[in-house]
């Protein structure tokens, strides 16, 4: 193998890598301590009528399968340390969608006595998604949005 065909080489696998990510991105969901609506319009977000597997996404059990992790909810004492573990245990790279205005701000738990803030105060964040709860369409738009970034190559990947 000559010297200049090895970057060629590992180039042209990242670029396969990003497009098999984009056409099929796993997603592993976790509730930091939401009031579950936000999680309700993510179950429907998954249902045929809404159906996000058209896009490719599909839901894992384990975050050492997962690409994107889908947080709802302010983040909770309690939630704290399994959110940084599960984040951990995601291969690179990552990317997070925080949905809901409860995981952008605290929305209406912050300065609750058991919340310790939003998600970016303890892992970062790539796309947020507002609303009280959003509906499946933001949901789905945010996905789209934080797909556009990876493939743009603008998204904080880890
Ligand atoms: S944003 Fe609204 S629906 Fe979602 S967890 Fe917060 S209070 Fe509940």
């Amino acid at each position: 193998m000559t010297v200049g065909l090895k970057p060629l080489i590992e180039h042209t696998l990242d670029q396969v890598r990003t497009w098999a990510r984009i056409n099929s991105p796993w997603a592993i969901h976790f509730n930091t301590g939401s009031c579950n609506g936000c999680d309700i319009e993510i179950l429907a977000t998954l249902t045929p009528r809404y159906d996000v597997e058209r896009l490719g996404v599909r839901l894992q059990g384990s975050p050492r399968h997962a690409d994107i992790l889908v947080c709802t909810g302010p983040v909770t004492r309690q939630a704290r340390e399994r959110l940084i573990r599960t984040y951990e245990q995601m291969p690179e790279p990552k990317f997070v969608l925080a949905v809901g205005s409860c995981a952008a701000s605290g929305g209406a738990f912050r300065g609750c006595y058991n919340v310790c803030g939003q998600i970016d105060e303890v892992i970062p964040v790539d796309v947020y998604v507002l609303g009280c709860p959003p509906r499946p369409e933001a949901i789905i738009h945010g996905m789209v949005t934080l797909l556009n970034k990876v493939s743009a190559g603008k998204a904080q990947a880890g």
